[in-house]
Formats: C-alpha cells, structure tokens, sequence
C-alpha cells in the first residue's frame, strides 16, 4: 500500500535557495519582527503579525550545492540587506582592485586600453556564489524560517488561476515508475504566496508562464551557457581581487560569448566561458570551447603546474528588461534568475536577484498587514520594482544582448551608441524584438564541416566531458524515472540525425545524450541522466524543443561546493 500524501500549510513558500529567496525570507522575517515590536512598544498602531510560517524548498542535497555564478558581486542589494555584511562574515574572496579587458586572437592578447564602463569593478567582490548562499542561508534559519533541502517543487497547484502551492517530488520511484521500498510520496505544501525563485529556467515557472500567460507581452527570454572551472595554482600566481574579462578567441563573430578569468582567495584561480544559447552552429560545444580557451598561450600560462579542482555549467537569462514576464499573479510572485533579473552588459544578476527577492518580501509583508494576496494586492511588486535602481539598471541596458543579431564586432559599436544614447537600440528604438535563442540554429547542410571538431585533451590543461563531470560531484539515483523526458524520440532518430547531427550530444555539458547503436544502421538516443548537472540548455536549445527538464528525485544533481 503506497503512503497517504501529507499536506502542510505556509503563509509564504520560497521555491529555490538562492540569492533571491534567501534574501527575500531575510528581509521578510526582519520587516515582520521589527513591524510587531514596534507595535509592542507603541510606537506603531495596527495589527501584530505573530508568527507566519515561512519556508523554503531547495533540490539540491544541501544550501548552495546546485548554485553556479561567475562572479563578480556588486554589493549594492546586500549591504540594503544587511548593511554590517562584511563583519557578519559574508565570505567574500576579496575586493575587486584590478580589472582589464583583453580581445584574444589564437596566439595573442590584446589589453583594452580603457575598461568599458559596463565592466568596471572597483569596489564590487569577487565571490563565490554557492559560499555566499550556505552563509545567508544559516542567517535564514537563525531567523527560524524552515528550509528543507532535497526537497524539489514538481507542480505548481492551482485553484483555477490562483496559485495556492506547490507539489513536492515524490521519493522512492523506481525507473520503471513503480513504488520502492523507500517511498514517500511528495508533500502539498499550502501557502498564501508562493514565491518562485527556481534559477534559471526554472521548470515550474516555465509551465506557468503559458498557463497564466505570464509572458504575452514580453520578448521571448534568450539565454547564454556558462562553463566554469576552478583551478588551484602554484603560491604566488593568483593575486586576489584581479578580473580580467575577454573578447575573441575561442568564439567566432557570429557566436555572442566571452570569457572571465576571476582571482580567488587560497591560490584559486576561476575561469570560465559564457557562450550565447542563440548560435548558428549546431556542432557547437560549448564544453569544448572552454578547453580550447585554455589552450591560449595566456591562460596556459597560467594554468601550467596547477590542477583542476571544480567544474559546472549553468545557463544565465541574457534577455534582460523586454524578457521579464509578468511579475505576480494571484498568491504568486517571480524572483531572481526564473524572471530574469540579469544585466548582460555587466555580467551580473547577483544584486538584482538579491533586490528582487527584498522587493517580493515588502509586497508580501503588505499582503500580510491586509490579508490579500490576490493578483491585484501583490502587483505593487511590479511598481515597487519600476521604482527602484534596479529598474533603472535593467532599463539602461535593455537593448544589450539584442544588439549581437549581427555578430559580435557590430555589437561592440552598438553597444557604444547605446550606452550614450540611454539604452536605446541604434539609438533611436526604445525596444528591440528577439526570437527565441534556438531557432537561430541552422541546418548542418549550411555548413562546410558537418562532422564534430576531434579534440585531444591533454588530461593536464584540457579534460574530456566525464573527466569534467567527476569534478561536479554530480549524482543521481540511477534507479529513478529519467527526469529528461523527450516528448518525441522518433523526431531525434529520423530528422534530427539528418538535419542537426543530434546537437544535444554537443550543447550538453555533461555528456548526457549519446546517439548509440540500435542495429544495422540505426541509433538511438541514450541519456546518461545521471550526468545531467541540471543546467537547463537541453531544454532550452533543442531545435525541435522537445526535451522537457523536470525535476528528478531530491539531492540529485551536482554537489558544488565553491562555484
Ligand atoms: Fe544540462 Fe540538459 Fe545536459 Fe542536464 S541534460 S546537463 S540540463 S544540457
């Protein structure tokens, strides 16, 4: 006999615990406390709040073992947050005090003589952001909120229109779909708001947004992946608070992307590259491209005598302001990187997702006071967010990723024109339309080269995909249902062989998909869920979007520790 579901009621649910959340249930229990010991001691009128159960449901097997970020943080929403944040041991590596941006042919590097304004960092904190989220998570739960990890959203219930909470995944499925041993069925947690900040991608927020039609008036969200390693080197060769940025080599001008190189604390060095998810090449792997990166006379320079210690992928929404869908609907609110809440230009989402999560706790704690949590009530998160610098920021730069339609030598001159003429596109058109990311993907018959690049890794600098993956600590139970579903496995065996060559064995990061085998002259497509890293690209690039990201059993997934 399989177990009864339970039910268990909230006021508020935190889907997801990253910056945005963490800040969010933050900002929300201190506005709540200081709201009722104000009225404790008459120095407020109006109804005390008491306790309101807040939580939050993360997937991932502990705080920040799913969360992946370049980064450079500006500390702009943080030090609202919690203005002591560096004597409250924020564990920032060090203060940005040098920064460069270089172009990069095959051989060379080329310093910008001037840092474009956009990627000037004095003052902002090479960070990591997986560390960051562990310490504001534990300043969470000192605040009494719950937050229960391995614990994955896999619906959003509704009551008609109105979001009412969240479906937890089930534990104890076999691959087969059958009940095993271990089973618990997922739990439905009630609440009057819930507040999805699931990252980028999110998969409920993705099937919410048609549902309620959260997204009719926006530009359709383009995403970048990025590919990320950490190295630790030889005494002496990092100097923390050095970021560089680079432009060129390995991309092309038709693929949008660059690379970072981030000095850490403790002779860690973070490298990484971001490559744009609207490319034309359906061969692309961006995996490969970031060894190639290390190939550079310049980074292998560096790199030499060091060894890898960790490695991930994440997608990043490049979008910007046009991509963001409607905010709020009844009984729900959308943070962080599941909105949008990124500026391309500067490479950063960090203070943005922070800002959007406090802005979120202010309208909640309003629909608290008033009892109203409908559609109408929480859309003052829409107007307190117009009102903020974060608005302001997003505006500036609500053209930028638009710009790169035309290659990344136009964009460059674009982005200048749009910088001085207050974000407008060529300077004149408030707002630039875009298409989804993957129907940019062209035909492998438009191409010279239609088998995949052969690459030698040289197992010191460079690493194949498996080699790369064991440094995620990734897993999954194996004896699950695949969390990948493919709507339409026929379509990859008879078309997309032909048309694409299968790019998902490409674009995937983690070496997931593999065309195998099936007989005499036939494959099949094989998926190594196990591997999967839970970046999202597969979902988000495949030509024929028929691959469907759902959320696998709870803890799986990657382990990262200082991404
Ligand atoms: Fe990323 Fe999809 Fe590969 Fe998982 S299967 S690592 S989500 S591309």
């Amino acid at each position: 006999m399989g177990r009864e579901r339970e039910t268990l009621e909230l006021d508020v649910l935190f889907v997801g615990a990253g910056p945005a959340n963490l800040a969010g249930a933050y900002h929300l229990n201190k506005l709540i406390k200081s709201h009722d010991e104000a009225i404790n001691k008459g120095q407020k009128k109006g109804r005390k709040l008491g306790e309101i159960a807040i939580g939050i449901i993360e997937k991932g097997r502990e705080i920040g073992a799913h969360i992946l970020s370049g980064a450079v943080m500006d500390p702009k929403a943080l030090k609202e947050l919690m203005p002591d944040f560096l004597e409250q041991g924020a564990p920032v590596e060090a203060e940005v005090t040098y920064d460069k941006v270089l172009f990069l042919t095959k051989k060379s590097s080329l310093a910008f003589p001037i840092t474009p304004p956009p990627l000037v960092n004095h003052g902002n904190y090479v960070v990591s952001l997986g560390k960051i989220a562990r310490w504001l998570g534990k300043k969470v739960e000192e605040a009494d909120v719950n937050i229960f990890t391995e614990t994955p959203g896999a619906e959003v219930l509704l009551d008609g229109d109105k979001v009412i909470g969240i479906r937890t995944g089930d534990k104890g499925i076999s691959k087969e779909g059958k009940q095993k041993g271990n089973y618990e069925p997922g739990v439905d947690i009630l609440a009057k708001v819930t507040v999805l900040g699931e990252g980028s991608h999110g998969s409920l927020t993705k099937k919410l947004k048609p549902r309620l039609k959260l997204d009719s008036d926006s530009n359709p969200q383009v995403y970048a992946i990025g590919v990320k390693e950490i190295w630790e080197l030889p005494k002496g060769r990092v100097k923390a608070g050095h970021v560089y940025h680079t432009m060129g080599f390995p991309m092309n001008n038709d693929t949008y992307g660059g690379g970072w190189i981030y000095h850490m604390k403790d002779d860690l060095l973070d490298i990484g590259l971001v490559v744009g998810l609207d490319y034309k090449n359906p061969l692309l792997d961006p995996h490969a491209e970031l060894q190639k990166y290390k190939t550079h006379p310049y980074l292998k320079s560096l790199l030499e005598g060091g060894k890898l210690i960790a490695y991930g992928a994440k997608t990043i929404p490049e979008g910007g302001l046009f991509c963001l869908p409607k905010l709020y609907s009844d009984g729900l609110l959308i943070v962080g990187d599941s909105a949008g809440f990124l500026n391309s230009a500067r490479l950063k989402g960090i203070h943005l997702a922070m800002k959007s999560g406090m802005l979120a706790a202010e309208t909640i704690f309003e629909s608290l006071i008033k009892d109203d949590f409908s559609a109408n009530e929480l859309s003052s998160y829409d107007s307190k967010f117009r009102n903020s610098w974060a608005y302001h920021e997003l505006h500036q730069s609500r053209n930028f990723h638009q710009a790169f339609k035309d290659g990344n030598l136009v964009a460059m001159f674009h982005a200048g024109i749009q910088m001085a003429f207050e974000g407008n596109y060529w300077g004149v058109f408030d707002r630039a339309h875009n298409e989804p990311g993957h129907v940019h993907m062209q035909k492998l018959y438009n191409f010279q080269k239609r088998e995949p690049e052969k690459h030698n890794f040289d197992g010191k600098v460079t690493f194949d995909k498996l080699t790369n993956v064991y440094y995620s600590s990734t897993k999954h139970d194996e004896d699950q249902p695949c969390h990948l579903k493919v709507l339409e496995p026929n379509i990859c065996v008879d078309r997309c062989v032909k048309e694409y060559g299968n790019p998902c064995q490409h674009f995937c990061p983690a070496k997931v998909y593999e065309m195998v085998e099936d007989g005499a002259e036939k494959k099949k497509l094989h998926i190594n869920f196990a591997n999967c890293v839970h970046c999202k690209t597969c979902d988000i690039m495949d030509p024929y979007q028929i691959i469907d990201w759902v959320t696998p059993e709870g803890g799986g997934g990657p382990s990262y520790t200082i991404m």
